[in-house]
């Protein structure tokens, strides 16, 4: 699959919400003076300034790693899903349908009685064919099978966008199969990663007893497990690397596998894993795929068994008992992320059905929730940005004419996606039936396996949607050049119906801007407007990028996250790029409009300092500390205070808009600014 640069990460979180009312006329949002700190000056720390009051307000609930306006829009997104989904239950629906099929997984899924005396039933199936390998022959169909419902052990196959063809798809094997989730976990030798190895090897022997291992064979199990994800790990290239196109891309014919990556049992792996007839394909890892190989051939059949086993467990285990959901949450919530409670059943499981029924659940969602008005809207607000981003490339001084002129080309190409797919889904394959929650997952997994695996060979469907409608999100595909925003995002704070433009423009304007800017920002820019991963800037203007963003990289690299743990300017490049990027055009949008224009307080604030309050308004929240040091290692964007702090002094506008000097704190001399975009 493309990486997909969305917004935030998505975290599987999300209280309630009225539909918007629909008048014809813009009306002031109010602002409430309550999530603000006027104790604190705008130019000391502009997060705590336009969001400290909503931050006292709001203490992290027990059940969240971190908590804010964003998951605070997810909450009630998942309310509206829960209202829409009891609404079903009751009444009959035939067999087959999509009601059907949500209402069961549902249903299943909050039933902790059944789940409870299931216990590890719904795996031991699972578990007793990967016992019964006798050689690497059958452990590489065991691979292939277990990949298409859980997860991908030793490395990852998919069927995607070929970088340098984007209009078919071709498979790409990549490196995968740690259940920490990044190299640096099995390898610093730091306090807390030598902490967070001791408790995934509980976490390890826990399940595997829980799954029916006697102490010592679940101790011996854990250990091989561990031994195995180290050896991938090892091999991983680092997040910072995976950021550069080139590096990921590594197209060779079929028979050059052997040697350009590793012999092995190709045809086999391939015909089981269901890519028949392949005649090339892209390994995006080479180095960290062979070493995959090495394990399988160095291990014995045993411990790659113990492997096997452990992907199925681990992917299971949120579908099985209290048990395997609580050893689970220890490890994955409490210590990884620093959670102190699970969140309710009846939010895990709106999470897993959206992830299973995604635009099944979407389709009821938009028909109740989301209202063709605020698609208007948002075409206009599309149209206004694109101007103003497309007037920006024009003015900028660094850029060559003919660079420039690509860049326009390329802006004016974008494919724009809002609210929901225009052709939905047909999930009529997949039969969710009585039998166990999990092997509904299952089921729901193979059917987007094998979705998948139709698509090889074939040219690269450009209206399929990359998120579910009902998803609080928004995302830039580089290999098709479009920017979608699901009808979940189209909701306050991020979008008012009726509210005024420096409120909208502020916040989903940024939204709009910041995805705008992902197709150019570090990553965005090597792919032309077709997709294809392709070098249409000169030599001087890509030179002359790179100097200017590295003023970025700095700044971020010298903010300090939590004690002495810094944030990763490199590994967050792209995103901050796009938060500038997005505030710049979407104020200069902003800056045509009546509004502006006329320049009247609201509520005391001008319209610039309203929009810059908006846009820290989607930030407001708290996080604890182990998830400060979790993000910073794992999600590209900045932390929510940073998207803030670490953005705004780079935007001239902002100084204007607060009367900010070269003596508060935020203030950075002109030379210090990133100018990208
Ligand atoms: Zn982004």
């Amino acid at each position: 699959m493309k990486p997909i640069f969305n917004l935030i990460t998505i975290v599987s979180v999300m209280t309630m919400i009225s539909c918007t009312q629909h008048k014809t006329t813009q009306q002031p949002v109010s602002l409430d003076p309550s999530f603000m700190d006027t104790t604190i000056a705008p130019g000391e720390s502009f997060y705590q300034y336009a969001t400290g009051g909503w931050q006292q307000a709001n203490p992290i609930p027990d059940e969240y790693a971190r908590y804010g306006s964003f998951d605070n829009l997810r909450e009630e997104n998942q309310q509206q899903i829960q209202l829409l989904i009891e609404a079903l239950g009751s009444e009959e629906y035939p067999a087959g349908s999509n009601a059907q099929k949500v209402g069961d997984i549902y249903r299943m899924g909050i039933d902790s009685i059944r789940l409870n005396e299931q216990g590890a039933t719904p795996i031991l199936h699972q578990l007793k064919a990967i016992a019964a390998a006798k050689d690497k022959q059958d452990v590489i169909r065991l691979m292939a099978e277990v990949s298409r419902y859980a997860g991908n052990p030793f490395f990852a196959f998919a069927v995607g966008p070929d970088d340098k063809n984007s209009s078919m798809n071709i498979v790409h094997l990549y490196q995968s199969g740690i259940g920490m989730g990044d190299r640096d976990y099995y390898l610093l030798e730091d306090d807390h990663s030598r902490s967070l190895r001791e408790a995934y090897l509980r976490l390890m022997e826990t399940q595997f007893q829980n799954a029916g291992y006697d102490e010592a064979n679940a101790g011996q199990a854990a250990a091989n497990v561990m031994r195995i994800e180290t050896a991938l790990a090892e091999a991983h290239i680092t997040r910072e690397m995976r950021r550069i196109p080139e590096l990921n891309y590594h197209k060779m014919r079929i028979e050059e596998l052997a040697v350009e990556v590793a012999p092995f049992e190709w045809d086999l792996y391939f015909t089981e894993v269901g890519a028949y007839g392949l005649d090339s394909l892209n390994v995006s890892h080479p180095a960290s795929v062979k070493a995959a190989i090495g394990v399988i051939e160095q291990e014995p059949v045993e411990s790659l068994q113990d492997y096997l086993s452990w992907k199925v467990i681990n992917s299971a285990a949120s579908y099985l008992s209290d048990a395997f959901v609580e050893a689970n949450f220890e490890f994955y919530g409490k210590t990884l992320s620093g959670s102190k409670e699970l969140r309710p059943r009846w939010r895990r499981t709106i999470d897993a059905v959206n992830g299973a029924l995604g635009e099944a659940v979407g389709q009821l969602y938009v028909e109740q929730y989301f209202p063709p008005q605020a698609k208007e809207r948002m075409l206009t607000l599309v149209d206004n940005l694109s101007l103003a981003l497309g007037e920006r490339i024009a003015q900028l001084e660094w850029m060559s004419d003919d660079t420039k002129a690509k860049a326009l080309e390329k802006l004016a190409t974008f494919t724009v996606k809002i609210g929901y797919p225009d052709k939905w889904k047909d999930y009529a394959p997949l039969e969710i039936a009585d039998d166990t929650y999990w092997q509904n997952m299952v089921r729901a997994s193979e059917f987007e396996f094998a979705e998948m695996i139709s698509e090889l060979g074939q040219p690269v469907d450009k209206s399929k949607w990359y998120m579910s409608p009902q998803t609080v999100n928004a995302y830039y595909n580089p290999s098709s050049n479009e920017i979608c925003f699901p009808a979940g995002i189209l909701q306050p704070p991020f979008f008012y119906m009726d509210g005024d433009d420096a409120i909208n423009y502020g916040g989903i304007g940024v939204v709009i801007g910041h995805e705008m800017t992902h197709g150019f920002d570090d990553q965005g820019r090597k792919f032309d407007k077709e997709g294809n991963l392709t070098d249409w800037w000169t030599a001087d203007d890509a030179s002359r990028f790179d100097e200017r963003t590295r003023v970025l990289v700095n700044h971020f690299d010298a903010i300090a996250v939590l004690d002495s743990v810094h944030a990763n300017g490199t590994f967050t490049l792209g995103e901050n790029i796009a938060d500038q990027g997005g505030m710049q055009a979407s104020y200069h949008a902003f800056m045509k409009t009546n509004q502006a224009v006329a320049g009247e307080l609201i509520d005391g604030f001008t319209p610039a300092q309203r929009f810059f309050l908006s846009y820290a308004a989607l930030w407001a929240g708290n996080v604890r500390d182990a998830e400060i040091l979790r993000l910073t290692k794992i999600d590209p964007h900045s932390l929510g205070r940073w998207r803030v702090d670490g953005a705004v002094p780079h935007v001239d506008a902002w100084y204007e808009a607060f009367g900010i000097t070269s003596s508060d704190p935020l203030w950075l001399p002109e030379e210090k600014r990133a100018a990208i975009w």
